[in-house]
């Protein structure tokens, strides 16, 4: 009977184990300086008590550059920011991993980022001209810009960059972005023109993941590019229209992918997860999602064989507003009535509630 007693406890133990998603993330941006202190007691107090076990920061130009003073935000980041963060993070046993946008997202509405605003030299489009008031669509199909990834002297300052900041918050992982790049291969880029863009973005990635091998750093980069925007009819946003999605199958494996989609819970992580990578599904702000997409994670990895099963990593709830503006909607202080239950606070509740209740962590 004891016995007995102890095989049922184990056995539920195993089943709960089961369940247990390796990452279980969060992405945001990262504070500014003056909000630091409130987003340190945000980590100790919201994610590490719901069991985030992994913070992807984005830190772009926030951060005030030793190589590259140049490249800084106004107001940016001290190092002693970056490592109150750091410190945190290392006590409650959550991985903190950096991110800044590459190839693409080198602007955002009518103005561009430090990068090409610093260097407009290494601009893929440079006949595309920023407009005075920005709207989509638009004659250019500019939504954002890119960088040229074979300009001859990009790469040394984009290391540069990507060394120090995670050298300064002592990753082991890196997250490049590289979502939603439509400017890629153009035909007026002296360098790209003709080129097969899948080659291109591959070769982006390949870049950026054979740097952080040198250190020991794992490469995450967003997936939409490596899906087939027209044959899946997920559109040119969350998938790719410019075929780089064939790109899967030319990058290395041990890339990570975040793979995001906020209005359906589409099966992509299966497609990820049978090409050899690592797969982390992201919703943002409809908890009626983000709850399928935690069910079909648990059911994907209980269900995969053992080659497959450790493809399927886990959740990343994601934040696309400022790190400030998310405290204060997760914390009632400021409120959207429009929004109604449609909120990624409340969906990172939501989220986590269900993954304790799954036994996910
Ligand atoms: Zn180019």
């Amino acid at each position: 009977m004891l016995m007995l007693m102890a095989m049922s406890s184990s056995l539920l133990a195993q089943y709960k184990n089961s369940n247990t998603l390796p990452v279980r993330g969060f992405c945001i941006a990262a504070p500014q300086p003056a909000g630091v202190d409130a987003f340190v007691k945000f980590i100790r107090e919201e994610l590490a008590t719901r069991g985030v076990n992994t913070l992807i920061l984005r830190v772009d130009f926030n951060y005030q550059y030793q190589r590259h003073p140049e490249l800084r935000d106004s107001i940016a980041l001290s190092k002693a920011d970056v490592k109150k963060l750091v410190a945190v993070c290392r006590s409650t046993n959550i991985n903190l991993i950096p991110q800044i946008n590459l190839l693409g997202h080198q602007s955002w509405a009518s103005k561009v980022t430090n990068l090409l605003k610093v260097y407009p030299q290494f601009d893929e489009t440079p006949h595309v001209k920023m407009p005075a008031t920005y709207a989509w669509p638009n004659d250019d199909g500019l939504y954002c810009k890119s960088y040229c990834p074979l300009h001859p002297d990009v790469h040394k300052i984009v290391f540069e960059i990507v060394d120090e900041i995670n050298d300064v918050f002592e990753s082991t992982a890196f997250h490049a972005g590289m979502d939603e790049v439509f400017y890629i291969g153009d035909d007026n880029c002296p360098r790209c023109s003709g080129r097969d863009k899948a080659e291109l973005f591959a070769g982006e990635v390949r870049t950026l993941r054979d740097l952080l091998r040198q250190k020991n750093r794992t490469l995450w980069i967003w997936g939409d590019r490596l899906l087939d925007g027209k044959t899946t009819g997920l559109g040119m946003w969350e998938a790719s229209f410019n075929n780089t999605h064939r790109a899967i199958d030319l990058i290395p494996k041990d890339v990570m992918i975040c793979d995001w989609h906020y209005e359906r819970a589409d099966k992509t992580a299966v497609y990820f997860a049978m090409k050899g990578f690592k797969v982390a599904t992201c919703p943002w702000r409809t908890p009626s999602v983000a709850l399928v997409q935690l069910n079909d994670m648990l059911n994907f990895r209980n269900t995969a064989t053992p080659e497959m099963k450790d493809n399927f990593q886990g959740m990343i709830q994601t934040e696309w507003s400022s790190a400030e503006n998310f405290m204060d909607g997760f914390y009632g202080r400021k409120k959207n009535p429009d929004a109604g239950e449609n909120t990624s606070w409340n969906c990172f509740r939501l989220l986590f509630a269900n993954m304790k209740e799954t036994g996910a962590y």
